[in-house]
């Protein structure tokens, strides 16, 4: 049994939840029960913010930035240092590729690497003023930090979220997705063992109505990132106003793709491919939908359906294309919407296949092709998070731009041309918080700053910019005459 099982992580000490309940964690790929988590609750949460609190007041509001840099630098290395362990718990807990865990893993020790390295660079400015004044700013810590995350990649959302606020000096106070909560908890454990002061890292489990909302509301709380769905995004935004926090909204999206006539085809079909199932296509970034020009646009769905037809769905611990979805909920949802699909006539041109042997009781579901979507369907307007590529072609650049920009979201966008006018002209008109020009997420990109316009959210974490969010300025003014 792990020492966290159940447990929340409070003041640096793994202890039982107050009301001592906790919940089942589930194997996607076989829908069995492989161990519990604490269910976490108000009370629970409010100790976590206190045990923050006294951290800000101690020791930690003291620690230096090189010296906070060195403590992240060295939970990157523990990470690193326990790659397999984190790999396989990542793969069984979220239902990922074993491929894919691993390159979270990565991400995540990353993270802790590239801020542990900006800890001491971020500074204020000297401002000319008045005859007689000098007048500088501070960026300072806001205080107890909450971080509410998703279940869908909680290695790389920990490591940028969590990341960021400990590199200004903030403590954090943590409620993972409870479909997914066991890697969360390895990283705190690792955390303690790198030396992070107690009531630095909190960690409370639990369920989002219970823990999340405690956590959102409490007066404590000094600054609110939230991963996740948009409608919850919204209750977050609520409950930060109530207690006029600032908030980072990091949402969901219907990213396109927008491929141009004279695109270099077969340098776009694997990032077409892998950026629509990716995670099984639970990703905030999947490219779910792919925008064609009309003269390419049979060669493409061709050359699209044959790589469809090849892909390969199995438990976690396979290695396949995908993954199970990550539970019986959201495989009946997808399945709705592509019943829905097939009742409205849609051309599902192209299918991968469940590998014969995987569980009855995994929650499986073949990626799909469907072609000639009307832009106003819900394929093509709402996050399915299954792994579904919905086609559309357009004739003219206004009419790729209006595509593109034709849904409420703006996470991220590809653009595929070999015209460099054209490419800088579209990735301009394009609402997104990203932009991608012959090519697809750059490889993670810890340095990039992420976030979306519309209801993809606000502000952005990651890249060195998230640090400006998990700080705040204080100008100070000084009259000393001449
Ligand atoms: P969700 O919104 O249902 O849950 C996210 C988190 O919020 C969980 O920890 C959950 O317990 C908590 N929560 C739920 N109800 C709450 C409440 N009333 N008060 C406080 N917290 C509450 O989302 P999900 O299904 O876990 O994740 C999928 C969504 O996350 C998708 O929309 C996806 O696009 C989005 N996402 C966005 C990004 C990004 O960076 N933009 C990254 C990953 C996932």
């Amino acid at each position: 049994m792990n020492i966290f099982e159940g447990k929340v992580l409070i003041d640096g000490n793994w202890q039982d939840p107050q009301s001592g309940e906790t919940l089942p964690v589930m194997d996607p790929s076989d829908g069995s029960e492989f161990g519990r988590i604490a269910s976490g609750s108000a009370i629970d949460i409010d100790r976590a913010v206190q045990s923050a609190q006294t951290a800000m007041e101690g020791e930690w509001g003291k620690t230096i930035p090189v010296e906070r840099g060195r403590l992240l630098h060295k939970l990157s290395t523990l990470i690193l240092e326990h790659e397999d362990e984190l790999t396989e718990m990542e793969a069984r807990d979220v239902g990922k590729p074993l491929t894919q865990a691993r390159v979270d893993v990565r991400a995540c020790a990353r993270y802790f690497e590239f801020y542990g390295g900006a800890a001491d660079k971020v500074h204020g400015e000297t401002i000319p003023y008045l005859e007689g004044y000098t007048v500088l700013t501070l960026r300072e810590p806001h205080g107890v930090t909450g971080h509410i995350i998703p279940w869908n990649y909680p290695l790389q959302i920990i490591g940028r979220t969590i990341g960021g606020a400990l590199t200004m000096g903030n403590s954090c106070v943590l409620k993972p997705g409870e479909e997914a909560s066991q890697t969360a908890l390895m990283v705190g454990e690792l955390a303690r063992q790198a030396g992070f002061p107690p009531g630095v890292f909190n960690i409370v489990p639990g369920l989002g109505e219970e823990a999340g909302n405690a956590l959102i509301h409490h007066s404590g709380v000094n600054h609110l990132s939230f991963t996740g769905s948009t409608e919850v995004g919204a209750l977050v935004q609520q409950a930060a106003a109530k207690n006029a926090v600032p908030v980072t909204l990091e949402l969901g999206g219907k990213s396109p793709q927008v491929v141009f006539a004279d695109a270099d085809l077969e340098k776009a079909l694997p990032f077409l491919v892998n950026a629509s199932i990716q995670n099984c296509g639970q990703t905030c970034s999947a490219a779910s939908r792919v925008i064609v020009e009309s003269s390419i646009y049979e060669k493409l769905m061709n050359r699209l359906a044959e790589r469809f037809k090849e892909l390969r769905v199995g438990p976690a611990f396979r290695d396949l294309n995908c993954g199970p979805l990550i539970s019986p909920e959201q495989k009946k949802r997808v399945e709705n919407y592509l019943n829905q699909a097939k009742a409205d006539g849609l051309n599902i041109s192209a299918e991968g296949k469940i590998v014969e042997d995987a569980p009855a009781e995994g929650n499986y579901v073949k990626p799909l092709l469907i072609r000639d979507v009307p832009p106003e369907h819900a394929v093509a307007q709402e996050e399915l998070f299954g792994p579904v590529l919905a086609a559309m072609q357009f004739s003219s650049e206004e009419e790729a731009v209006k595509l593109a920009n034709g849904t409420p979201f703006g996470l991220v966008s590809g653009i595929w041309t070999n015209d460099g006018a054209r490419q800088f002209r579209v990735a301009k008109r394009i609402k997104s918080g990203q932009v991608f020009i012959n090519n697809y997420g750059a490889g993670g990109g810890v340095e990039l700053p992420f976030g979306g316009v519309k209801l993809s959210g606000h502000g952005r974490e990651k890249g060195f910019e998230a640090l400006y969010g998990f700080s705040v300025t204080k100008t100070i003014a000084i009259q000393h005459g001449v």
